[in-house]
Formats: C-alpha cells, sequence, structure tokens
C-alpha cells in the first residue's frame, strides 16, 4: 500500500487556533493569524478537544493518495461519509492481471498451503476476466469475477475533525488489519504537518479508558506504540 499526503490546507494548527481565538478573544479577522502564539495555540487546542468544540476542526482539510488498498478495505472506507471520494473505476479501466493486483492477507501470505490455493483461485478469475473482455464483453460485466482483494486507487479529501473521528474507529486493535494500516499511515502523515492538531488523535484506550464493548486487553501505551507498533 502506498499513502501519499497530497495536499492540505496550509498552517494547519494555526488555523484552528485561529478559528477557536475568534469566538473567544476580541480579535479582527485580520489579526487572527498575526497573534498567532504556538505556546497559546497548544493550550487552546488541547481544550477545544476537552470541550468537544469540534467544529473548529472542519476548517482545515487533508487529501490522500491511496494505491495499493484491496476493495475490501475501501469499502469500509468509503462508509465515511464526511469524506470525499474518487476511486479508479472498474468500468473505465481495465484491471491488471498481474498476480500483484490482488491484496495477499498476511494470515495466507505465511501460510504455504492457503497462499498456494489462494494465488491458484486469484488466476483462475484473473484469466477468466481476460477471456471475458477478449469475447467483448464490457468490462462492467467481466469485472464481476474479479476478486474482492483486489487492488484500487483513491484520492480522499478529511477535515481533521472527520480525521479525528477516522483515527479513534480505525485505529483501534480491533479495526481489520489494512484499513488500520491506512489509518497509522494517515496520522503519520497527518502529525508531520499539522503535529498539535493531531496530537490527541487515536483510539480512546491511549488516552485512557477503552470503549470497545469488546475489548482487546492490549491497550496502546503512547503514540510510539501506536505508530511503530
Ligand atoms: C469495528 C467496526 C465494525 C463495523 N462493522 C460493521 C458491520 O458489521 N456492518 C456495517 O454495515 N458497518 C460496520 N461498520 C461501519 C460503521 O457502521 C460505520 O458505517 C463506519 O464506521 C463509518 O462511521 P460513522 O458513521 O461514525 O462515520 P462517518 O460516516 O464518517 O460520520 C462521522 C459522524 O458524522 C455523524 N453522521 C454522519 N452521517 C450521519 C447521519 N446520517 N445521521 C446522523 N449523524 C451522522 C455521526 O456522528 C458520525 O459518527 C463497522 C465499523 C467499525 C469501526
Amino acid at each position: 500500500m502506498n499513502v501519499i499526503l497530497l495536499s492540505h490546507t496550509p498552517e494547519p494548527d494555526a488555523l484552528v487556533a485561529a478559528a477557536a481565538r475568534i469566538c473567544y478573544r476580541d480579535v479582527t479577522a485580520e489579526d487572527l493569524l498575526q497573534s498567532e502564539e504556538k505556546n497559546l495555540s497548544r493550550k487552546l487546542i488541547a481544550e477545544l478537544f476537552t470541550s468537544g468544540h469540534m467544529s473548529t476542526f472542519e476548517h482545515v482539510s487533508f487529501t490522500f493518495g491511496i494505491d495499493g488498498l484491496s476493495r475490501v478495505a475501501s469499502h469500509q472506507l468509503v462508509r465515511h461519509r464526511v469524506a470525499s471520494f474518487s476511486q479508479q473505476s472498474q468500468r473505465y479501466v481495465k484491471m491488471s492481471d498481474d498476480e500483484e493486483a490482488v491484496i495477499i492477507p498476511p494470515s495466507i501470505k505465511n501460510n504455504p498451503d492457503a497462499k498456494a490455493l489462494y494465488i491458484e483461485a486469484v488466476r483462475k478469475s484473473q484469466e477468466t476476466y481476460r477471456a471475458l473482455t477478449e469475447m467483448g464483453i464490457p468490462k462492467e460485466d467481466a469485472r464481476f469475477i474479479l476478486p474482492h482483494g483486489h487492488s484500487t486507487r483513491l484520492v480522499m479529501t478529511m477535515n481533521a475533525r472527520e480525521l479525528h473521528h477516522f483515527f479513534s474507529l480505525r485505529l483501534c486493535r480491533r479495526a481489520q488489519w489494512e484499513i488500520h494500516e491506512l489509518a497509522r499511515r494517515m496520522l503519520e502523515l497527518c502529525r508531520g504537518v499539522a503535529p498539535v492538531i493531531f496530537d490527541m488523535a487515536g483510539p480512546s484506550c491511549i488516552f485512557g479508558k477503552c470503549s470497545e464493548s469488546r475489548t482487546c486487553g492490549k491497550p496502546y501505551i503512547d503514540m510510539e506504540d501506536l505508530l511503530f507498533a
């Protein structure tokens, strides 16, 4: 999987702090970004979290390029309605019959018998797809035979509020491994450009008590544990 931060709102930390400042301080719109003080911003942004003043995080957006994610994971991803997606079309783009075009889950990759069985089935479906398209069957119909694990490409935009929500759900240890890995890489990229906003991002266990009804019993110790586990 390849995940790239294609674009983001300039100075995201400062903009969220400015949005909060216009609520709580007697400061003009023009002066908002000029009166930026780094330490104050950190404290202010932490208070936004604890008080639930989350609309201030909606002013900054992050756009990712995602490549090599399975359609299994992308199906979960697009359930996040407060995000924007553009996904490679299987109606218009001919799917590759390369073996690597299909994601192999680690549990299968690490089991030689399971892997052989899986690859045999993938090859068969790819051969059938190719044969159907060569017979003149439209790509939009031939694709029905492709595996659910076929890789896809997307451009996705989320604002920082939605990202926090996404990270809280998908960085839980109980989340499906592929969307968990996607979320981990996204958080790393977000923290690179907006360290203050994303200082407190992640599942509930990292900041206190697990909010899951069925806990995994292995809470993350800290951000290092989450990002580099
Ligand atoms: C562990 C786990 C297991 C899951 N299992 C299943 C499953 O078995 N089957 C299944 O179908 N899905 C499943 N899902 C998907 C889940 O139900 C959500 O569709 C998905 O996580 C998107 O979350 P969301 O709706 O909170 O977020 P988003 O769509 O990203 O929305 C963000 C927030 O906006 C608000 N919001 C958005 N739309 C509305 C609305 N229409 N009305 C009111 N408030 C709204 C809510 O507060 C919501 O939390 C699972 C998700 C997880 C994390």
